[in-house]
């Protein structure tokens, strides 16, 4: 059987998330989504590092779970600054690990480097290659994930504190990366141009900073595994035997174009270059986005498909499909409203937007949510790019709906499903 799994997560310990982030928030809504395993998120932070060791029971797989069974893997994400090559560098990394003792020695050396308790994110002075050492020196079984790989800042292959290629990033090292996070700016196909990729697996997680249904597992991966395991997840990385992922369309991402946020300026990688990368507006350098910056490092043409690169879905989530049609915020009582009944109707978002068929949709939603349902699912549906931290649009007929805010507003807690 598949198995979606998301792991890639924020605890309320780390900034920008909802208090209302816990295991149990957590577990509910992977549910509601349809995901079968999380990562924990943030496991060097005392407090969150106390709260999993105390509801969820480990076993001797590797897995965590809740009371009800639910299954977690440990996993963090740290930030590392440093200069390599005469340049600024500033990468984000996910880090797996096979168990709490291994946790424990990862803890201890981020300990002596920095500190662990501020942020579930912490940053730390040394380089990728430095990270690459230490945590092999504690554990083979720990995996190193370069994070949102494209986005301008914090990826390894950014545009604006990043590498032009693994091998420049991580030296001799580069082989003991095994896959990277594509972010919800790239997809596939865009990732395929790199012919350095061909060898790792691309894995899709939500990076989600809170546990609504539009955040989680809005990417996510999919394995098929005789049985789950911390092992059996790490070989199917480490084989490129993933399955598949599950995508948005890479415009949903926020920084698919080129752009300037406070000016209001939003460019495609062509229009970038006729202005020499420069704002019309401020004559600042642009923000480069990913679709730019992947044209910059692609020895590949667009449509080519390397051997044995998986499959994946691309679907936008639901809530946003609902607020589209019904012209009304994702958060909203409105959109919650048809979100509870058609989950309630298909037992999770999944089933719904990859599987069900559109006469059982248009029974259950009407024929107007069910033609939009099947656009998302068919890649019919257009999205108004992202740029320069600004989520991209859905488009329904010709309006253009406004952007949500990342922050959950009070009526979200008050109108949260179940
Ligand atoms: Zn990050
Ligand atoms: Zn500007």
């Amino acid at each position: 059987m598949d198995l979606y799994a998301d792991l890639h997560i924020h605890s309320r310990y780390a900034r920008a998330t909802s208090k209302d982030l816990n295991l149990e928030n957590l577990e509910k809504y992977a549910r509601v989504k349809g995901l079968g395993l999380l990562g924990t998120g943030d496991f060097q932070h005392p407090k969150w590092q106390q709260e999993v060791r105390e509801k969820l029971s480990e076993e001797g797989d590797g897995i965590l779970r809740s009371k009800s069974g639910f299954p977690f893997i440990w996993q963090t994400e740290i930030a590392v600054v440093y200069t390599q090559g005469g340049r600024g560098r500033r990468i984000h990394h996910i880090i797996l690990a096979p168990n709490a003792d291994v946790v424990t020695q990862i803890t201890d050396f981020l300990k002596r480097k920095g500190r662990v308790d501020y942020d579930g994110r912490p940053i730390f002075g040394f380089s990728s290659i430095e990270l690459v050492d230490s945590m092999m020196s504690i554990s083979e079984d720990i995996e190193i994930i370069p994070a949102h790989a494209w986005t301008p800042w914090f990826g390894v292959f950014g545009g604006m504190s990043g590498f032009d290629s693994l091998k420049e990033c991580f030296g001799d090292r580069a082989d003991k990366i095994h896959a990277i996070e594509t972010g919800l700016s790239s997809d596939p196909p865009m990732n395929w141009r790199i012919r350095e990729l061909d060898r790792v697996t691309l894995l899709s997680n939500s990076d989600c900073h809170s546990f609504w249904p539009w955040r989680i597992g809005r990417e996510a991966n999919i394995f098929e595994l005789p049985e789950l395991s911390y092992k059996g997840i790490i070989r199917a990385i480490r084989n490129r035997s993933v399955k598949g992922t599950i995508e948005v369309d890479p415009a949903y991402g926020k920084y698919h174009f080129d752009g300037h946020r406070a000016c209001g300026v939003c460019l495609s990688p062509a229009e970038s270059l006729k202005n020499m990368d420069i704002c019309p507006k401020c004559r600042r350098r642009l923000t480069i986005g990913v679709l730019h910056r992947v044209e910059q490092l692609a020895d590949r043409p667009a449509g080519e498909k390397p051997d044995g690169a998986a499959g994946f879905f691309s679907v936008i989530p639901l809530s946003e499909i609902i607020g589209m049609v019904q012209r009304c915020p994702v958060a909203s009582a409105k959109t919650w409203k048809v979100y509870n009944q058609l989950i309630e109707a298909f037992g999770n978002e999944y089933a719904l937007l990859l599987d069900m068929p559109q006469e059982e949709l248009a029974k259950a939603c009407g024929g107007k949510l069910a033609d939009a349902i099947m656009m998302n699912r068919d890649g019919r549906l257009k999205v108004e790019p992202g740029y320069d931290g600004e989520y991209g649009v859905p488009r329904w007929g010709d309006e253009r709906r406004k952007v949500e805010t990342e922050k959950p507003a009070h009526s979200q807690r008050t109108l949260g499903m179940f």
